[in-house]
């Protein structure tokens, strides 16, 4: 039996056995550990903080690694290309590691696990547990009950809508991060861009209540959080079907529609909060409203990741998009005209189905005009389960894609660095991410502006720091500067499995 919980050579006593305890033949406890592998974005990764916090509200421990731990969890991601070859070459591999010790188990949750179902157990059927994105919360109760009835595959259709527990930020959390917290306010998609697999596996879209928000995020302030990242697939159309809820406002009960607009001005006005970010907003949902809650709240950070996908109309509607280029580069001209110092991102998916050289063209046409500060450019490739998969018959050419990508690149690195080259001489403030990896002895921060910083400081400043650095150089991905003062020492305690009200 594996003894992973001693303490000075002697077992760690445990005064009654939690619900992951085995107890031994010689009368003492054992804690199983456990280990997350997260692929994905940051919905993902906020639901294995929440796995994680289940499986730590239930006595379990964190492992370093595989081998130390006695439960592996793969929250996986059917977004990124060989998501699926990626999942099944690392289940081969952990068979092995199952086989030395039967009361291991493996779990796949995530959106991988939510589109392929049965089939995990078909290609692995040494997997102990098999769970969707709309039971995440489940995850701690299904590993139990698999420990004595052996496998089980449970993936719900859809989310119930009146169990806000489905909220990733509404169940207890082990947070990755002390001074930044990510915080749901949305789930699902009711869009259908054709290349998208996400309506599919994460369901249609359901908005957290306001005042759940409001209070965690004064929860979370609380505790010396003062960065609050909110998250959703679209996140400037929260609220839509929250349209008959009421809320309180002062003394009086009101029937509203909450917005997008109102919620950043509220989660900005709570004490404590430095900074507000959110991912991701959809152009044809941006509103003036939220450019106007952008401008006039002081801790909403001026940055805006606007995807664009593809300059050429005729793309766009093939992609189901809802906004011409024309449109986009209206709306961001006037986000730009609103809020000062505007950083934006985008992202663009070159070679989508049918993409022709002149629609090419308005691709490039149109991210020389709208002068990103840095971009993400994919090459399209099909997701089974997508309308575009389907489109097999205008599929492009790989090498034209390939040089079109090239040609896409030259333009957005260097609008990247000439964006990065405007900012030397300035004073920015950062908060502090802790050391650069490539170079040690150099700080790494974060501006307003969601560029990174790696700055020269004479004494070492805690993860969480906000101090001011003058930018002295510039590079396509980041800037290079030196301290010049700090403006606020963290106030976070250290990592904390949190449970939100
Ligand atoms: S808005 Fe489009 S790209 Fe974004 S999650 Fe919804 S369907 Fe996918």
């Amino acid at each position: 039996m594996r003894r992973t919980d001693l303490a000075n050579g002697e077992p760690r006593a445990s005064p009654s056995a939690p619900a992951h305890t085995c107890v031994s033949s010689l009368q003492f406890t054992v804690t199983r550990r456990y280990v997350v592998r997260t692929f994905g974005c940051q919905m993902n990764e906020h639901d294995s903080e929440r796995i994680a916090g289940l499986l730590e509200h239930d006595g379990l421990e964190p492992a370093e690694n595989e081998a130390e731990a006695d439960i592996v969890v793969f929250n996986t991601c059917c977004i990124r290309e060989n998501a699926d070859n990626k999942l099944y070459g690392s289940l081969g591999t952990l068979k092995a590691w199952k086989d030395q010790q039967p009361t291991r188990q493996i779990v796949v949750a995530g959106c991988l696990a939510q589109k392929d179902r049965d089939i995990v157990r078909e290609r692995a059927p040494w997997v102990d547990v098999v769970l969707g994105t709309h039971n995440v919360h489940r995850a701690a109760q299904l590993i139990e009950e698999a420990r004595t009835s052996g496998p089980i595959t449970e993936i719900l259709d859809e989310a119930v809508v009146d169990d806000y527990a489905l909220f990733p930020s509404a169940l207890p959390v082990k947070r990755e991060t002390t001074y930044r917290s990510w915080v749901t306010i949305q789930i699902g998609c009711d869009n259908t861009c054709a290349y998208c697999i996400v309506p599919a596996v994460r369901g249609k879209e359901i908005s957290r209540p306001f005042d759940q928000i409001v209070d965690e995020v004064r929860s979370l302030a609380s505790t010396g959080v003062s960065e609050i990242f909110l998250l959703g697939q679209n996140v400037n159309s929260y609220g839509r079907d929250l349209s008959l809820a009421s809320r309180r406002a002062g003394d009086a009960e009101v029937r509203v529609a909450p917005q997008f607009a109102a919620l950043l001005r509220a989660v900005g006005e709570v004490p404590g909060v430095r900074r507000v970010r959110y991912m991701s907003p959809h152009p044809k949902d941006m509103r003036e409203d939220t450019l106007l809650a952008m401008a006039e709240t002081a801790a909403v950070c001026e940055h805006l990741h606007y995807p664009l996908q593809s300059g050429s109309d005729s793309v766009l509607a093939a992609m189901h998009r809802g906004y011409t280029a024309q449109r986009y580069l209206e709306r961001l001209a006037q986000a730009r005209a609103t809020i000062n110092d505007l950083a934006v991102t985008t992202d663009v998916i070159v070679g989508f189905p049918g993409e022709t050289e002149a629609d090419f063209a308005a691709t490039m046409e149109v991210a020389v005009a709208a002068e990103f500060d840095s971009a993400y450019a994919f090459i399209f490739s099909p997701r089974e389960g997508t309308a575009a998969a389907e489109m097999t018959d205008k599929f492009c050419d790989p090498k034209v894609v390939g040089e079109r990508y090239e040609r896409l690149k030259v333009v957005l690195d260097r609008t990247a660095v000439m964006k990065h080259r405007a900012r030397i001489g300035r004073i920015e403030e950062v908060v502090v991410e802790g050391m650069s990896k490539k170079h040690p002895e150099l700080t790494t921060g974060r501006t307003r502006q969601n560029k990174l910083v790696h700055f020269s400081s004479p004494e070492q400043l805690r993860l969480g720091t906000y101090a001011r650095v003058e930018i002295t150089d510039a590079a396509r991905f980041h800037l290079a500067g030196r301290l010049v003062d700090v403006v606020a020492e963290p106030t976070h305690k250290t990592r904390l499995a949190v449970a939100s009200a």
